[in-house]
């Protein structure tokens, strides 16, 4: 009989809880949090907050069970990862209406998310190679020596709303194959799937304790910041926080990685095909509300191709279907909660009195059936120059800035000036163009003529400067060398005949 925390299970009576020793646990925090449905802005249930006592217990048991999970052949934790890929397969619908219910993005997407998870839990089936190591034999003397991959201990990740699926299997899949345990910290704002993860963890197979959840807040992730059985934390949310974990967790001996927020550009040249260039720009500057790392929130019209390119997306973008996530059609669900709706009217507003020009207003002209939910339609500004806000700071909403520029290196030169370098694109038909674009802008995932250029698992996935703190992109080789540390060995066995004591350096001359 399934027990599982399926969207039918996530009634308003359902207080979300952690997940510690492979249990429902409703913590000893006195503090808990509303989760809202956002398409009806109506409270949907509650979610417990832990206290820093929660997560003491969660990282105890974590790291009860690192011992034997550690020891577990690679293999054999592979099998277990096999397994909970098929079950997360078999329960992606139910996964996807979670992340519905709670975030508000469209049921379609919602399943993209879970895929894009799905291939993060194959790559990590492939622990067995991923924890190879080096081995040089026979470097003098009768000694081999060689490099082996060996587990840090307890790792925890701490996770944003706007993926609360993906951006979790970025991180424990990758923990896991490395063979250490894992505590997750879901956002505060859309805990369920993280539960249903936790469930089909247990039915793969993986025993209890190696992977845990603590829901909560900054109570949470402080505790485990500064957990001394904490080796290693994962980061991804918005950049003051991605910094503030950054230097905590350093200061207290983890090795962490941070990724921040973005601010995406899209050039498109005047040669570029401009109709799929406006396609583009509607997917992935409205897709999921603009709620994506990889959003692209900033077009950059070069030379005569601004009026011909707005035009063409004010038409697609007047047609797009706003609605609730789960209603059929919908192309553009709500943002997440009544708060962060505020903060991107409240840049609508600024970008008028700073003097953008406004070409759709996103706060009105809404059906009638996006009046209770948290809905802010297509925005889109002209001429935005590069002493606004709404150029300068993210805000991860469906609005769109077009800067227009002259020529090529004046659209370089504005990407490479912003502190943001998560994601960028251009598109052009010019392979110089794209040559010359690939290797002098300064952000770390670029696409040509593809405008969310999100690597693929056995790729990593980074931005540079302020999004992302630390020295490992995430996921694919770069999640195998964040997770593991080397071990240097070098061996000689009885038979070979000693010279005696040796004083000077060994050397091979
Ligand atoms: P957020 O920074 O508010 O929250 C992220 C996590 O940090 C949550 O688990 C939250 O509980 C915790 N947190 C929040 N405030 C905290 C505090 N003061 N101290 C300690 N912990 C705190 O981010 P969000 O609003 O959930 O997510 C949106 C942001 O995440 C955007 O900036 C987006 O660009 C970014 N993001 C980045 C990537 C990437 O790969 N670079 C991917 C997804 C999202």
């Amino acid at each position: 009989m399934s027990t599982h925390y399926t969207p039918a299970a996530a009634t308003p009576a359902a207080l979300i809880q952690h997940w510690i020793s492979d249990r429902l646990d409703s913590g000893a925090g006195e503090r808990r949090a509303p989760v809202f449905n956002p398409a009806t802005g109506q409270q949907a249930r509650e979610v417990v907050l832990a206290a820093t006592s929660d997560v003491d217990r969660a990282v105890a048991a974590a790291r009860a069970a690192f011992p034997a999970w550690r020891d577990t052949t690679p293999q054999r934790r592979a099998r277990i990862l096999f397994r909970f890929k098929d079950l997360v397969e078999r329960h992606a619908v139910d996964i996807a209406r979670l992340i519905t219910l709670e975030h508000g993005k469209t049921l379609p997407d919602a399943l993209g998310e879970v895929q894009r998870g799905i291939e993060v839990i194959e790559f990590a089936c492939g622990a067995p190679h991923l924890m190879k190591g080096q081995h040089t034999p026979a470097i003098g003397g009768g000694i081999d020596h060689w490099s082996q991959r060996h587990s840090l201990g307890v790792v925890a990740g701490i996770t944003p709303f706007n993926f609360p699926f993906m951006v979790p299997m970025w991180m424990a899949p990758m923990a896991l194959a490395c063979g250490n345990s894992f505590v997750l910290k879901p956002s505060e704002r859309d805990s369920s799937p993280s539960l249903l993860m936790a469930e089909l963890l247990k039915e793969a197979g993986l025993p209890a304790g190696v992977f845990g959840v603590v829901q909560g807040d900054k109570e949470a992730v402080d505790a485990l910041l500064t957990h001394p059985d904490v080796a290693a934390v994962s980061f991804v949310g918005s950049t003051p926080i991605a910094q503030y974990i950054q230097q905590t967790g350093v200061a207290h001996g983890k090795r962490v990685q941070a990724l921040g927020g973005a601010k995406n550009h899209m050039v498109v040249m005047p040669d570029a095909d401009l109709d799929g260039a406006a396609d583009a720009l509607i997917g992935a500057a409205y897709g999921s509300a603009g709620e994506r790392c990889m959003a692209i929130s900033v077009a950059v019209a070069v030379g005569h191709i601004a009026d011909e390119l707005i035009a063409k997306v004010v038409a697609r973008a007047e047609k797009l279907k706003v609605g609730a996530g789960d209603a059929p059609e919908t192309d553009m669900g709500p943002l997440v909660t009544a708060v962060h709706k505020a903060k991107v009217t409240g840049y609508i507003e600024a970008g008028v009195k700073e003097g953008a020009k406004l070409v759709l207003d996103g706060r009105g002209n809404l059906p009638p059936e996006c009046n209770q939910g948290f809905f802010v339609g297509p925005t889109l500004f002209d001429h935005v120059t590069t002493d606004m806000s709404i150029w300068r700071e993210e805000i991860f909403g469906p609005v769109l800035s077009v800067v227009r520029v002259p020529d090529f290196a004046s659209a370089v030169d504005l990407i490479n000036r912003h502190t943001f370098a998560n994601g960028v694109a251009c598109f052009t038909r010019d392979g110089a163009t794209a040559q010359a674009f690939t290797q002098h802008i300064e952000v770390g995932m670029v696409g040509i003529n593809v405008p969310i250029p999100v690597p693929m698992a056995w790729h990593s996935f980074g931005g540079w400067k302020a999004s992302l703190f630390g020295d490992h992109h995430i996921y694919g080789e770069e999640g195998v060398r964040f997770y593991t540390r080397y071990k240097s060995v070098m061996q000689r066995w009885p038979g070979i005949e000693s010279k005696g004591p040796e004083f000077t350096m060994p050397v091979n001359k």
